[in-house]
């Protein structure tokens, strides 16, 4: 019988919730030829034992890989795939904030209604998410949404299901600064959005905190926007005009009054303002800098230390 389902859990330091993820799984999707593929990003915890055991008790269902060291979500989310053979794919949280009987409610979508791609689930009500990723969330929505062409749908979240075509499209983009939120925007696709209520988590911490989550931020908007570099640009000509003027102003003044050196503060100022501004146009056009360096390198995306499937 054809595989009709592969689920990809990407697992860092989950080693609470990896049991409790798998009963429901099997509880939901008693009716379906399914496969869970763990991709244990090189958690420090008990995850490891944990999946291990899973694997020897239920070898049809369970696959494992396991990475050398922590690659992050979107690296797991790519070697599932690829490991994946189902009929439909799709990605699922492993701390239970994501229930899995809706992944039935996806399956059956797409069962139904073939012109569409893939389903993708937005957050309904937002009561067991911090203030923080609230505020941020938005910011963050508002900000790339201004920046990038690429549109980016507020609330959608990575937990989502797809036909083979969106998998064989999101493994075509082999870039290593992984910003899935864009990829999945990105490749376009027939996407039917539907909303789920999250749930807190069953164990364990996020592993995005605020930190981290800023970062992943960043390093989306400059992955999908060059807007940061046209501004840097722009602030650049404002102020070398803005300087050229003061300097003619300076010059007649001097001539006329004969003795500039009561601007001095003036002068400082200015002098720093522009080296502060100069600096952070050039931190701007480093991290693009950045990011080619490490593409142009063509490392791979993950390293796998085992494989069970
Ligand atoms: N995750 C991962 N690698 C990482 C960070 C997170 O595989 O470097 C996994 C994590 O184990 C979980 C999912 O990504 O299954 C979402 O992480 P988390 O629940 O911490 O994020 P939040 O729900 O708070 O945004
Ligand atoms: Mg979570």
């Amino acid at each position: 019988m054809q595989l009709q389902l592969s689920i990809i859990i990407p697992a860092y330091n989950e080693e609470g919730n990896i049991k409790r993820i798998n009963e429901s799984i099997n509880k939901n999707l008693k009716n379906i030829n399914y496969e869970v593929i763990y991709v244990n990003d090189g958690s420090v915890d008990k995850t490891e034992i944990e999946l291990n055991k899973l694997y020897k008790l239920d070898k049809k269902h369970v696959k494992v890989i396991t990475f050398s060291r922590n690659f992050g979500k979107d690296a797991a989310i790519y070697a599932g795939l690829e490991q994946s053979c189902g009929k439909y794919s799709a990605i699922i949280d492993a701390d239970m904030q994501q229930d899995p009987k809706y992944l039935i409610s996806m399956y059956n979508f797409l069962e139904k209604n073939n012109e569409y791609d893939q389903v993708a689930m937005t957050i309904k009500r937002r009561k067991n998410i911090s203030f923080f990723k609230i505020i941020g969330g938005t910011l963050f929505y508002k900000v790339i949404n201004l920046l990038s062409k690429t549109e980016f749908k507020q609330n959608a979240s990575d937990f989502r299901m797809f036909r083979q075509n969106v998998k064989e499209a999101i493994l075509s983009l082999k870039e290593v600064n992984r910003f899935s939120k864009g990829i999945t925007s990105w490749i376009g696709f027939n996407t039917k959005y539907m909303e789920y209520d999250v749930h807190s988590r069953y164990s364990g911490k996020t592993k995005f905190n605020f930190k981290k989550s800023f970062d992943y931020a960043i390093d989306g908007i400059t992955d999908y926007s060059d807007i940061p570099l046209k501004i840097a640009s722009f602030v650049g000509i404002v102020f070398s005009i803005a300087g050229f003027i003061f300097l003619i102003y300076a010059i007649i003044k001097s001539i006329i009054i004969g003795n500039i050196y009561n601007k001095f503060m003036i002068l400082i100022s200015t002098v720093l303002l522009i080296g502060g501004i100069q600096l952070i146009c050039i931190g701007i056009i480093g991290k693009y800098l950045y990011k080619s360096f490490i593409e142009t390198k063509k490392r791979p995306i993950y390293i796998v230390k085992k494989k069970q499937v």
